[in-house]
């Protein structure tokens, strides 16, 4: 507990705030593409202690919110066809066009929540005469251990065990981001989780095509205010660089035998973001060699997009645009309990995170809550 709390201390906290206004000449707007690190803002009252000129807006970095309906209407019709689905816990709560993996499961479908893909191996070893379907959502960050586990189902032979893939890559989403009509953001703060896995080097490309700071950040308040400080020196000097501010884990090469592992394992693919659209190259799918693995293939799934229905304004929300409290539904027709989007659902959602940590919920009003639709 000492270290974290090491990246807790107010007295650094007030330091930092106070070095952030420095610098400060005009105003500048801040995404964090990570939803754990937008949980983080909110839940220990960041955003509202940053100067006023510094608006943090929240990308698409829960991979729960960005995973599409067809893929959970795909995973749920595996599950009523009578195969083992297994998943991480967020994923059985989204809802799909007719029903969420959990509503699957309370009709009797055989739905398991795990918390590592190779407990999923593990049942189809148990489990020979049944086949078993890992629902692999997640970014550069969970895709080394998905991949792990279809390494570790061929070295044992086995036969009954799938993965219906849904990973999604960061830079694409970001340069998807950059290219908008609509996209208002001056500059990023990059997931440190992500970059532990592949470093910094696309990052930096990124920067110097877009002209736009990146900082690559952890998720203590200290970590999240060393990033804010160091993109707001980055942008008021007007350099277009890409930084790592979360030296203690992040090497600029990321992990080199996780990264081959992916190599070994995944071919980039397009992949549609929900309430974004289909991203160029932002996805994961197993290679040719690996298609004995995977789910689609296997059980000859239907590949056809599924339309985003209702007043929903996820999308919106990923992309920075709209803040949860600017959506109509927020803490009305749509919250925790009763959720009308993935945002809403997933614990790293920026819904959720305003939901339970702005006094949103409760009627009080924050700095974020009272901002004006941009
Ligand atoms: S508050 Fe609910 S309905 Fe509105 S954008 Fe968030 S998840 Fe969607």
């Amino acid at each position: 507990m000492k270290l974290l709390s090491e990246y807790r201390d107010p007295e650094l906290v007030r330091r930092l705030l106070g070095k952030i206004e420095e610098p400060l000449t005009r105003s500048w707007r801040i995404m964090e593409v990570c939803g754990g690190q937008t949980h983080n803002l909110v839940k220990y009252g960041i955003l509202s202690l940053l100067p006023q000129a510094i608006t943090l807006v929240h990308g698409p970095g829960c991979p729960v919110c960005v995973t599409p309906r067809r893929l959970i209407d795909q995973a749920v019709e595996l599950a009523e066809r009578g195969v083992v689905l297994c998943s991480y816990g967020d994923m059985l709560r989204v809802p799909g066009s007719r029903k969420s993996l959990r509503e699957a499961k309370a009709g009797g479908a055989d739905v398991r929540m795990l918390y590592s893909p190779l407990e999923a191996v593990r049942i189809a070893r148990e489990n020979p005469g049944r086949e078993v379907v890992f629902f692999a959502v997640g970014f550069e960050t969970t895709a080394p251990a998905n991949g792990l586990a279809v390494a570790h189902a061929a070295r044992e032979g086995l036969r009954n065990f799938s993965l219906l893939s849904a990973h999604v890559l960061v830079p694409p989403a970001m340069e998807a981001l950059l290219t908008d009509p609509d996209c208002r953001i001056d500059g990023f703060l990059a997931a440190g989780h992500v970059c532990t896995v592949m470093g910094c080097e696309e990052y930096e490309a990124l920067a110097a095509r877009h002209r736009v700071p990146i900082v690559v950040t952890g998720f203590e308040p200290l970590d999240l205010l060393q990033g804010i400080l160091e993109l707001v020196i980055l942008l008021e000097e007007g350099r277009a660089e890409a930084k790592n501010a979360y030296g203690r884990v992040v090497r600029r090469e990321g992990n080199p035998e996780a990264r081959a592992l992916l190599t070994r394992i995944f071919a980039r693919v397009d992949r549609e973001w929900r309430g974004i659209g289909t991203i160029p190259g932002s996805g994961l799918d197993l290679r040719s060699e690996w298609k004995a693995f995977d789910a689609r293939v296997k059980f000859a799934l239907d590949p056809e997009r599924s339309e985003e229905a209702g007043e929903c304004q996820a999308g919106k929300i990923l992309k920075g645009i709209l803040k949860p409290p600017q959506c109509p539904l927020f803490g009305k027709e749509c919250t925790p309990i009763a959720p009308k989007g993935a945002p809403m659902v997933s614990s790293e959602g920026a819904c959720a995170a305003y939901f339970h940590f702005a006094g949103v919920a409760s009627g009080a009003e924050t700095k974020e809550s009272a901002a004006s639709a941009p």
